[in-house]
Order: C-alpha cells, then sequence, then structure tokens
C-alpha cells in the first residue's frame, strides 16, 4: 500500500482599487480603524451598492491570465455568514455563475512544466477584522470591510509540498505582473487555504484505493505557514490512516476544517466543514448582473502583459542567460522591463544582468525597492555595460561605479574618468610606462627572457611594476602583451 497526497488550494487575493468593491470608501490599509467606512459598507439598513467596474477588470484580466473561460453573464449573490466583523450578515460574491472557470496555470517545478487546474476564479468582498491586541476586549475594524477579493480555486492537481509552494508563488507572482495585487503578505493581500487529502492505493491493485477525509486548511497569511501546514497535514494523515485503515476514509467521515496553530506548528481541529447550502445563498438584489461583450473583453485583453512563464523561455532563448539568472531577471516584472530596456540601450545581455543581479537586486533589497526604483535608467546602465564590454574598465570596477552612480546623475565614463577608474588600453601610453618598468629592471628582464624556472615570477613582478605605475589603471591584458612582445620579441 502507498500514499499520494492530493491537494487544491484556494487563495484570496485583495485587488489593489483605489476604492472598495461596492461603495467609495478608500481601499487603504494601515489607516486609523474606521475610518475608511461609509453606510453601505457598514451594513447599515436600506443602501445600495454600486459594482466597482476596475475590480472587475482586474478580475478578468487575471481569469484571461490563468486561460479561463470568460462568462459573458454573471449575477451577485450574497453568503450568509454571522460575524462580528461582517455587520451585514452577509457578504456579496459570486456563487453559480463565477466571472472565470475552467482555466489553468503552467508551473516550472524542479525544472519540469506541470500544469495545474483552475476551477474557478471570482470576486467577492473582504470582511473586516477583529483586533485582539486592546486591553480586556476585542474591537472591531472595518477599513477591510468591502475591499475588492478575488477568490482563486483550483483544481485537487498537486501531489507534493513543493508543487503547492510553486503555484502559491507562480500566483503571487503573476498578480504583481497583472498589477492587480501588490500582494504584500504581511498586509494580509493574499491568503491561503489548502484542501488536503491521501490517495491510498494498494499496488497490486492500480484501479483500487480510496481518499483520507478532505481537510481545509483556514486563513494562512505566509508561505512559511502554507508549506509548513500542507507537510504537517500529510504527515498526520497517513498516521491516522496507518492507525486505522478501515475507518479513516472520506466515504465513511466528512470533510473538516482545521487552522494552524503557529506556535506549536500543528494544525487544530475546528469544525466540521459547512455543506454550501448552509450559506443561504441567493441573488443580491440591490446589484445589476454583468455582461460583458466582445469589445469590452476585448479591452482588457489588449492590456495583458507578457507572462512571467513566456517570459522566462524568451529570456532563456533570446539572450542565452542560464535558468538561476533568468528566474531572477524574471521574478518580477519591473526587474524584466528594466534588463530588457538596458540591452535594448545596447548592453550585452549578459553584462547586463550579471550586473543587475549582483549590484542591481541587492542595492535595491538594501533600499527597500526594486531595481528600476534606484534611479538609474537604463541608458546609463547601459553606458557603464559597454565601458565593462571593451575593458575599459574592470569588472570589479564597473560594481564600483554602479554604486556611485547612485549618488551622481553623470554618465559613467565620467565618473569613471573623474575617479581615474578607467582601465589604460591604450597601448602608446602604456609602452611609455612598460618602457621604463623594464629598463629599470635589468635583472627581472633577463630572468624573463632566460625561460627558465624564474620566468614565470619575474614577468608578474615586471607586470606588477607596471600596474603599480598606472596606479592600477593599465589593462592587464593589454599590459601582459606589451611586455611579452617587448621581452620576447612576441607580436
Ligand atoms: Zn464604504
Amino acid at each position: 500500500m502507498g500514499y499520494r497526497p492530493t491537494i487544491g488550494l484556494e487563495i484570496h487575493v485583495e485587488l489593489s482599487t483605489a476604492s472598495k468593491m461596492f461603495c467609495g470608501c478608500p481601499n487603504h490599509f494601515g489607516d486609523p480603524p474606521n475610518s475608511n467606512v461609509c453606510p453601505v459598507c457598514l451594513g447599515m439598513p436600506g443602501v445600495l451598492p454600486t459594482m466597482n467596474r476596475q475590480a472587475y477588470e482586474y478580475a478578468v484580466l487575471m481569469g484571461l491570465a490563468l486561460n479561463c473561460r470568460i462568462a459573458t453573464f454573471t449575477k451577485w449573490d450574497r453568503k450568509g455568514y454571522y460575524y462580528p466583523d461582517l455587520p451585514k450578515n452577509y457578504q456579496i460574491s459570486q456563487y453559480d455563475l463565477p466571472l472565470s472557470s475552467n482555466g489553468y496555470i503552467d508551473l516550472l517545478v524542479n525544472g519540469q512544466t506541470k500544469r495545474i487546474g483552475i476551477t474557478r476564479a471570482h470576486l467577492e468582498e473582504d470582511a473586516g477584522k477583529n483586533v485582539h491586541d486592546l486591553p480586556g476586549c476585542t474591537g472591531v475594524d472595518l477599513n477591510r470591510a468591502g475591499v475588492p477579493l478575488l477568490e482563486i480555486v483550483s483544481e485537487p492537481d498537486m501531489n507534493s509540498v513543493p508543487e503547492v509552494m510553486a503555484y502559491a508563488r507562480s500566483m503571487r507572482q503573476l498578480v504583481r505582473y497583472l498589477n492587480i495585487s501588490q500582494a504584500n503578505m504581511q498586509q494580509g493581500h493574499m491568503r491561503f487555504e489548502p484542501n488536503i487529502s491521501l490517495w491510498v492505493f494498494d499496488d497490486a491493485e492500480p484501479d483500487g484505493g480510496h481518499y483520507t477525509p478532505i481537510v481545509e486548511v483556514k486563513n494562512l497569511n505566509s508561505f512559511r505557514s502554507l508549506e509548513r501546514t500542507v507537510a504537517f497535514e500529510i504527515d498526520r494523515q497517513a498516521g491516522q490512516w496507518q492507525a486505522d485503515p478501515d475507518g479513516y476514509r472520506m466515504d465513511k467521515m466528512s470533510k473538516q476544517n482545521r487552522g494552524w496553530d503557529d506556535v506549536r506548528e500543528v494544525t487544530v481541529y475546528q469544525r466540521h466543514k459547512e455543506e454550501a447550502d448552509e450559506y443561504r445563498y441567493f441573488p443580491e438584489p440591490d446589484l445589476l448582473p454583468v455582461e460583458i461583450d466582445d469589445a469590452w473583453l476585448g479591452r482588457i485583453k489588449a492590456q495583458l502583459p507578457e507572462l512571467p512563464i513566456a517570459r522566462y523561455a524568451r529570456f532563456r532563448k533570446e539572450f542565452g542567460l542560464d535558468e538561476k539568472l533568468t528566474t531572477l531577471l524574471t521574478s518580477e516584472r519591473g526587474t524584466a522591463d528594466y534588463f530588457e530596456a538596458v540591452v535594448q540601450a545596447g548592453a550585452s545581455p549578459h553584462r547586463a544582468a550579471n550586473l543587475i543581479q549582483s549590484q542591481g537586486l541587492r542595492l535595491a533589497n538594501e533600499r527597500g525597492t526594486d531595481v528600476a526604483g534606484l534611479g538609474i535608467s537604463a541608458e546609463r546602465l547601459a553606458g557603464l555595460c559597454k565601458l565593462a564590454d571593451e575593458d575599459k574598465v574592470s569588472a570589479t570596477t564597473a560594481a564600483g561605479i554602479f554604486q556611485a552612480m547612485l549618488e551622481s546623475d553623470d554618465p559613467p565614463e565620467k565618473i569613471a574618468q573623474d575617479r581615474n577608474l578607467m582601465q589604460v588600453s591604450d597601448t602608446s601610453a602604456l609602452e611609455a610606462i612598460v618602457a621604463e618598468v623594464l629598463s629599470e629592471n635589468g635583472k627581472a628582464v633577463a630572468d624573463y627572457k632566460s625561460g627558465g624556472k624564474k620566468a614565470k615570477k619575474a614577468r608578474s613582478f615586471i607586470l606588477g611594476q607596471v600596474m603599480q605605475r598606472s596606479k592600477g589603471q593599465a589593462n592587464p591584458k593589454v599590459a601582459g602583451e606589451l611586455i611579452d612582445r617587448k621581452v620576447l620579441g612576441q607580436t
């Protein structure tokens, strides 16, 4: 007997619209509690919601990026809940007619492509937040109530922790590429709910087998907790099945919800899962259905950028970059755009990629920005790449100039000249220095010329003298060639 984890993932993504889903309140994190509220998102009786068109377009854009079928007709539904952070006692969502369905996303897992089905992606509104850090009571902050929330439901196509993580990270990358969410985990912009069960099978009977009861783990708000939760649940369910092979199976036990205890690093039982009809879904009477025509859909389609996996493949092919460098450069759209602009401006792809990796990403990270946010234009960086490609500055010096460019608007060539960092490759200038050094070091010249044991050491010594006299600016390759020619008569 063996088992294979079977995992589906629901992801909630807050969309970065200016205002909320059904009212004009600002969609803005971090403001004083209950400052971004109005009668609509407070759930006062008799108010009328109005749909945020931008949020709808963002959701359709994501549906397109996930290769979904986009519904031409959708409606809104009320999903009944009673929670302190949901004063309306219902959430406006999409039940039987989601705006997108039947899609997929391709992931790269350990160099292999894996396709994960997307069941549906629909829009709804977020709830408020209970605040537990007040002395002696719990507060309710409704600034988040009504923020547009995109729920993306996958098929149970993932079979391992690395696949779940690749899927979750690809979703974050995708919403950032589309510029529809900042996907900032610390601000709760993305939350995960994995559905986990094991397919238990007998090797001798490939058609036989059964599932362990499905467990849904609610509200995970970090990649770390997602990773640990899934790994923990796989082990826990395997243990349960081994202890009770006949009873611990989906057809004998209902689904359950569990929560993740971050301190003890275990999942804990919450309740048996409610079935959909317990939410008392019914059509939202205050909102019109949405009909999307070809012209509107066409305008949204036109906004689709090149998606991460396509861009990755193109960078590998077009620029001949390795997997690691390509992954880094395409991880964020802004970095990929910047890199391409630098190449467009005349830099060699390898030089540009290496400088962005070794200097750009590091410095951007230190300053809490992205590469483009460092304020070095693509043209200036291309100028630096060209200096290095033409051997006018060494690779080490190029790294130093990159940093200096953060503080100066001068062209890289001027920075190099002002700081005496240009390599001297000009043979006439170097020839004079080489001639001087050779005339002053007769013994070393003789040793080198003799070709004996001391020759190699003597050549290094002479080259060292030339480098010193040029104050480190001689191009070592050109200087070495000059020395060889003068001493050995080689061309
Ligand atoms: Zn409001």
